[in-house]
């Protein structure tokens, strides 16, 4: 049995890089040949803790457009802002086991002190200095008064190691990272590995930004006792400027897609095509291909290890 997921933030339409990673995904739990311990599934889970960022009409758009290139998902469909009891009963572990420690520091105060720009852990600017690790508790007493903390794992310096499915083997320095911010929301890495472990989760398909993520993951897996997945991140796609793929870089989303005049066929198919999955104008019956058609040709180790580059004619659409 193979359960996967697709796990996006709510926060606007998906773009094509997302619904290639989708399509990625999907693929990778539906061409798994069924085995007798039980039904393979594809779950989509929403990442919405950012509460200030989501907006609620894209819990309807996101899984359209999914439907509309030929997705489909086994429930439940999970919102992660229902179910923060249990992000508070994994922080309550690490406490008890003193894996995490409070920290008082500002964004500001750890810019400052960073001295050293070339950041050895692969989390560009995000290196934590340490400066909290070892308060004793007179000096938490007296930052406490200023600022409420965040809390952050005792990390630092520890390697993890894992080979990714896509990307080959993968090794990750860490540094004390956050796991529950100081306005008291539980982090990314803390909430995608209870909520993973927690949906029996054991394919992770993501975009290759996390790659570096998941050191902290493997690391928080064990912290909490849990099975780690396996994972498998898909290179990015890019804007003609080599920047991650985003709005400004122009029609983007199957919305501005299909405002071009192309149907979420064809951009399913265009998508495909830049994964080596099928011909450019390839088509099944007379029409174009499918996910479902290309099941039986999907291999997770073939797929593009470099990243992506759309260039400025098609973002703009036929002149
Ligand atoms: N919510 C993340 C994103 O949209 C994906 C996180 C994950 O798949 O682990 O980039
Ligand atoms: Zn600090």
């Amino acid at each position: 049995m193979t359960v996967g997921r697709f796990a996006p933030s709510p926060t606007g339409r998906l773009h094509l890089g997302n619904l290639r990673t989708a399509l990625v995904a999907w693929l990778a739990v539906r061409a798994v040949p069924p085995t007798p311990d039980g039904a393979n599934r594809f779950l989509l889970r929403f990442e919405d803790l950012d509460a200030g960022a989501v907006r609620d009409e894209h819990y309807q758009t996101q899984p359209d457009d999914l439907a509309a290139i030929g997705l489909d998902w086994d429930p439940p469909t999970v919102r992660q802002s229902e179910r923060l009891h249990r992000y508070t009963e994994a922080l309550d572990r690490l406490s008890a086991i003193d894996a995490v420690y409070p920290c008082y520091c500002s964004r500001r105060e750890i810019r400052e002190a960073v001295a050293a720009p070339n950041d050895h852990t692969g989390h560009a600017g995000h290196t934590y200095p340490g400066t909290c690790r070892n308060l004793s508790s007179a000096e938490r007493a007296e930052r406490a008064k200023t600022r409420p903390p965040a809390l952050r794992v005792r990390a630092d310096g520890l390697v993890r190691r894992f080979d990714d499915l896509v990307a080959g083997p993968t090794e990750v320095t860490l540094d004390d990272f956050v796991v529950r911010r100081n306005d008291g929301t539980p982090a990314y890495h803390l909430v995608v590995v209870v909520d993973d472990a927690a949906q029996g989760v054991d394919q992770v398909v993501r975009a290759d930004d996390l790659l570096v993520s998941t050191g902290r993951h493997l690391l928080l897996y064990e912290l909490l006792g849990l099975t780690a997945p396996e994972h498998a991140h898909v290179p990015l796609v890019l804007g003609p400027n080599g920047d991650r793929l985003a709005k400004r870089h122009g029609s983007v989303t199957l919305a501005d897609r299909q405002a071009l005049g192309e149907a979420p066929a064809d951009v399913c198919r265009y998508l495909a095509w830049t994964l080596g999955l099928c011909d450019r104008d390839e088509t099944v019956d007379g029409r174009p291909i499918t996910p479902t058609d290309m099941i039986d040709r999907f291999d997770l180790a073939r797929l593009p290890t470099e990243p992506l580059t759309l260039d400025q004619d098609l973002l703009r659409g036929p002149a």
